[in-house]
């Protein structure tokens, strides 16, 4: 017998398959999908048999060493999705089965089980078999609560339980203990509204694979996620449901425990490789139905898909940022394509894309439009800084302030956000707002320092930094810093007796922070939250009825052509944290910017209006959804050299794709990084039919060069 092996040749962007024997000794054990150790040069390495076959081209073939799983982890489903996935983003395979999997290569099977797991037992009352007195007592126990505990079964021998176990009537799992303690908690289970069942209904009729389910904050999406999980669950079907970051979703998960109780793994990083190994495994065992996770849990090992849900679909999480660099979307739509299941999209500022492909019945669209129980939402102010410069004590207005000491003579809380996106290298005037923009692009220019030019990051036009600001004429062009610290310090000498938590990058690096200042907020030791985006995800304080944008500007000048959706998203967003229980709540946007439609918009909670305004811009500019973006960087520790490559490849493309705008080559928005270089091109179209062949091409002839690293992007969401 013998196996094609996948083997894992680090540093090389090739596939490559190799003839090992298999030994008789493990031929019982050898089958498609399973991992294998095997000599390689003088190395032992592992790799994925992917063939098994009776004969060989190749002569002196060595010995497979050792199999490493007791069945097989990639099964026929999983192993498609992999070539589907090299060949739609042009990566490795073998790196596409990595990142399908848990890091735990090496793990034994079974023997990672941490402390965190307890040993219970489910009683099947269903399996009719004869019971002996005996057995019968043991039965009895489970009366009042089922699964029982080992300990809670301390009454009763080993063999006793393993007999039973035995005959099917009683399942020994090995659950986390943790799950266990929340089983106590009663579901609380809602009648769903008219709109709610109406958008279930329609997402379940659909003969659509892909459902938009576009529903303001606080409409009962999650709500509406269960029920179809629960129907899926009927059918005998499971699901998957994503979410950004799964440690920014606690109230989220515990209603789903609520629930759906012991049928749900939970996939995150906090899980050591170890523990995901075993979930993986039980997972691929059909023990659970519902898997809930970030981004890498949709390529959780389920048999029968019903549902793959994107909670926040237009999180930038859903995109893989290194090799291979995978767009989630399209993976859980594979997925459901092969399962006869559905995805399911939902956002209260969808993508976009989505929202577009939706419009045109490429999706189904699914609207929910009101907040459950008519509460209303946060009442929005956009303050105009250019008329309250003048008077503001550091970057607080008169009216911020106001309203701030306002809520703290109640006792009411305070969310503080400063917005820090595209902070770094923008030049902006002082007086009046104005930023430079790329004539061409509708970017915002990059300052680059030791040059004193700005620069468009797309395609590479530069110019002189002015002395003056060309709107206002002032002598006010400076960027754009300023950072938590100073605000935290205006803030003492304005409230001194005031309680501020400072949340941001510093603050909550080390780990277990983040937590720890949401629980000392929510328990009042402090009045103000303040801090950069982190404050505007998923946070849900019953007190806080103001939520005060210092700078709603910043995120307009990020160097991007989404530059004004993630503004609308992230203000929408931090708006939704304000008055969330009975007590109204407030918002206020500072601005230079006051009539921007972006901030317009996320005043006024238009979502179809923000959607016509950047659609109308975005098919000007030729941009997403209008036109398709590839991005390519060619990186190396030697910057001419990265130049030099970027210009040829530039050339070849121009070339060969008749049809494609290509800009550049100019230098990417990290330039440098861990001393790599990054030239970029970016690929612009509608169609272009050789566009993957010649792709091909580029990726082949720079994979057998050392010095050189072409990176390749289908699915660039930033520029
Ligand atoms: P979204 O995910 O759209 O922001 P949620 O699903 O979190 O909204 O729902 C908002 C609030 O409304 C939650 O507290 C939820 O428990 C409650 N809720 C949802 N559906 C119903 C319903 N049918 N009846 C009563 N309350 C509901
Ligand atoms: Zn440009």
């Amino acid at each position: 017998m013998i196996a094609a092996v996948l083997v894992e040749v680090t540093n090389k962007n090739v596939d490559k398959l190799f003839d090992y024997l298999v030994p008789s000794s493990l031929e019982s054990e050898i089958q498609i999908g399973i991992r294998v150790e095997v000599p390689f040069a003088t190395r032992t390495l592992e790799g994925f048999v992917l063939e098994i076959k009776n004969s060989s081209e190749a002569k002196n073939l060595k010995e497979i060493k050792r199999v490493i799983d007791e069945k097989s982890i990639l099964n026929k489903e999983l192993l498609e999705l992999g070539k589907w996935m090299a060949n739609d983003t042009l990566s490795s395979l073998i790196n596409c089965y990595q990142v399908m999997l848990p890091k735990a290569l090496k793990a034994q099977a079974g023997t990672n089980i941490g402390k965190k797991y307890e040993k219970v037992y489910y009683y099947h009352p269903e399996v009719e078999v004869k019971l002996n007195k005996s057995q019968e007592e043991v039965v009895a126990a489970f009366q009042k609560k089922n699964p029982l505990s080992r300990s809670e079964l301390h009454d009763f021998s080993k063999a006793r339980l393993d007999r039973l176990v035995e005959k099917r009537v009683l399942e020994e799992r090995l659950v986390e203990a943790y799950r266990l303690e929340q089983e106590e908690e009663k579901a609380v289970r809602y009648s769903l509204t008219v709109e709610q069942q109406k958008a279930v209904d329609t997402m379940i009729q659909t003969d659509k694979t892909v459902s938009l389910l576009h529903g303001v904050t606080g409409s009962g999406k999650t709500e509406v996620y269960m029920e179809l999980i629960a129907h899926a669950l009927k059918e005998g079907k499971q699901s998957i449901v994503l979410v950004p970051e799964i440690s920014l979703t606690p109230q989220m998960i515990k209603r789903f425990k609520q629930r759906f109780g012991n049928q749900i793994a939970l996939w995150h990083s906090a899980l050591s490789e170890g523990e995901k190994y075993d979930e993986w495994r039980k997972m691929a065992r059909g023990e659970v139905n519902i898997v809930i996770g970030a981004r890498s849990a949709v390529f959780a090992p389920l048999q029968h898909i019903g549902f793959i849900i994107l909670d926040e679909e237009h999180s930038d999480s859903y995109k893989q940022d290194s090799s291979p660099r995978y767009d989630t979307k399209q993976v859980a739509i594979q997925r459901a394509l092969y399962h006869g299941g559905k995805v399911i999209l939902g956002s209260a500022t969808p993508l976009l894309e989505t929202y577009a492909r939706a419009k045109k019945n490429v999706y189904q669209l699914v609207e929910l439009p009101h907040r459950i129980n008519g509460k209303a939402l946060p009442r929005v102010e956009v303050i105009d800084m250019n008329q309250e410069i003048r008077k503001a004590k550091g970057h607080f207005s008169l009216p911020l302030i106001e309203a701030m000491k306002n809520r703290l003579e109640k006792h009411e809380q305070i969310i503080l956000l400063l917005n820090r996106r595209g902070y770094a290298s923008v030049i902006t005037c002082h007086q009046c707002g104005y930023v430079e923009k790329c004539p061409h692009c509708d970017i915002t220019l990059t300052y680059h320092k030791s040059a004193n030019v700005l620069r468009c990051h797309y395609c590479g036009y530069a110019t002189k930094v002015q002395e003056v600001c060309p709107s206002c004429h002032e002598k006010s062009l400076h960027d754009i810093g300023v950072g938590t610290e100073k605000i935290e310090e205006e803030l003492k000498t304005l409230f001194p007796d005031v309680h501020v938590i400072r949340m941001d990058v510093d603050t909550t690096s080390r780990k277990g922070m983040h937590e720890k200042m949401i629980k000392a907020f929510a328990a009042h030791e402090a009045d103000i939250l303040l801090g950069t985006q982190i404050v505007a995800k998923g946070l849900d304080f019953q007190d806080v009825t103001l939520v005060g944008v210092l700078n709603a500007d910043t995120s307009l000048m990020i160097p991007d052509f989404r530059s004004s959706e993630m503004t609308f998203d992230l203000l929408s967003q931090v708006a939704g944290r304000s008055g969330r229980s009975q007590k109204e709540g407030e918002v206020l946007f500072q601005t230079y910017n006051p009539n921007h439609y972006a901030i317009v918009c996320a005043k006024n909670n238009d979502y179809s209006r923000f959607y016509q305004e950047e659609m109308a811009i975005r098919k000007v500019m030729k941009y997403p959804p209008y036109y398709y973006l590839v991005s390519i960087n060619l990186a190396s520790r030697d910057a001419s050299l990265a130049l030099l490559e970027a210009k040829r490849s530039e050339k070849v493309l121009a070339k060969y794709l008749d049809k494609t705008i290509i800009l550049g080559p100019s230098p990417a928005s990290v330039f440098k990084k861990y001393n790599i270089y990054r030239y970029q091109l970016i690929l612009k179209y509608q169609h272009q039919d050789n566009l993957h062949e010649v792709l091909t091409k580029l990726v082949d002839y720079y994979a057998a060069n050392q010095k050189i690293k072409l990176e390749l992007d289908f699915y660039p969401l930033h520029l």
